[in-house]
């Protein structure tokens, strides 16, 4: 049976259907229109902007892949920035490597967090009440510029999409990355979910990757399979110093043991998987020149 449908867009003629159940919630913020639904084959979702965020079903694979390369990346992380995350898994994911003192998650928007907090209680799971957390509601732009320099083990881009009219595209500019990169401590690790990986639509992140390149001398573009986005989604991670994915095999395991739990998506036969990008994205990747700046800024659909 066909219950009230919801369409997101990937690029320009070309989507998906997704069915809903229930509506649970529906928000228009001072930053955007947040609802949660409870659809069909995904289960309970948040949606920003019209854009499918985290679904029950497989946001483990979205925030594994996010938090633990970065994480794995650095030796003995213990302060921790968190850039949007409003569902709070990210925060979950973090909070699961026990050298972590303080993680600061800065999300622009309260009512978002809220809803979140009272609705997704399945993907947050207690999080935002670890006494390591710090929860700060501001721009994240503003609030690192004001921050101290070197403070950071890892800071990690959880934020929504450069939209055009939306509130996150001065995170994705080299001029925001130069701060970050001021604000990381010697041997710190960043990552930013980088939209589509897929060849349909790889627009920004290739250009996240090109970018980087500028600020970091390390950086990798990386990808996973999110079935809800239909996509293989782009992550790209960057430091001063070599990443998990240029360390030993050995060294690998090892450094997995650090994370307490089971995870659902990755060990390391998908680590291997999401560095191995297909031959068609590494070349795209290889020809990008664009550098994303303020002045110029990359928007997506
Ligand atoms: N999983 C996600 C996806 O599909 O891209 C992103 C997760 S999370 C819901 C994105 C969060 O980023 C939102 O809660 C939003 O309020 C926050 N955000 C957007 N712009 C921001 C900014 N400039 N500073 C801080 N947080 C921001």
């Amino acid at each position: 049976m066909w219950h009230k449908l919801f369409f997101d867009s990937v690029a320009t003629g070309f989507g998906y259907f997704y069915s809903i159940n229930k509506e649970v919630a529906s928000v228009q913020t001072p930053f955007q229109h947040a609802e949660i639904f409870e659809l069909e084959f995904f289960g309970r979702s948040l949606v920003l902007d019209g854009k499918i965020q985290s679904t029950e079903k497989d946001e483990f694979i979205y925030h594994e892949a996010l938090v633990h390369p970065a994480m794995l990346s650095h030796p003995f992380p213990q302060t921790v920035l968190v850039i949007g995350g409003g569902e709070g898994a990210t925060l979950r994911e973090v909070l699961r490597h026990e050298s972590v003192k303080q993680v600061v998650m800065v999300d622009i928007d309260e009512q978002v967090v809220n809803l979140c907090r009272e609705h997704l209680g399945i993907m947050h799971q207690g999080s935002f009440d670890d006494s390591r957390v710090q929860l700060v509601f501001d721009d994240a732009r503003k609030f690192l510029e004001r921050s101290r320099d070197n403070e950071y083990d890892v800071i990690i881009m959880d934020s929504t999409d450069p939209l055009e009219e939306g509130p996150a595209y001065l995170l994705f500019t080299v001029e925001f990355y130069s701060i970050v990169a001021r604000k990381l401590s010697d041997q710190g690790v960043m990552v930013v979910q980088s939209n589509s990986a897929a060849v349909v639509e790889t627009d920004c992140f290739t250009a996240l990757n090109r970018t980087l390149r500028e600020v970091f001398p390390h950086v990798v573009a990386y990808s996973a399979f999110i079935p809800a986005f239909g996509l293989d989604w782009g992550f790209n991670m960057a430091s001063r110093y070599p990443l998990i994915n240029e360390l030993e095999s050995t060294e690998v395991m090892n450094r997995m043991k650090r994370i307490k739990g089971d995870l659902r998506y990755l060990d390391e036969v998908t680590f291997n998987r999401m560095f191995a990008l297909p031959k068609d994205t590494r070349e795209l990747l290889a020809r990008e020149d664009r550098i994303i700046r303020d002045s110029q800024p990359l928007y997506v659909r």
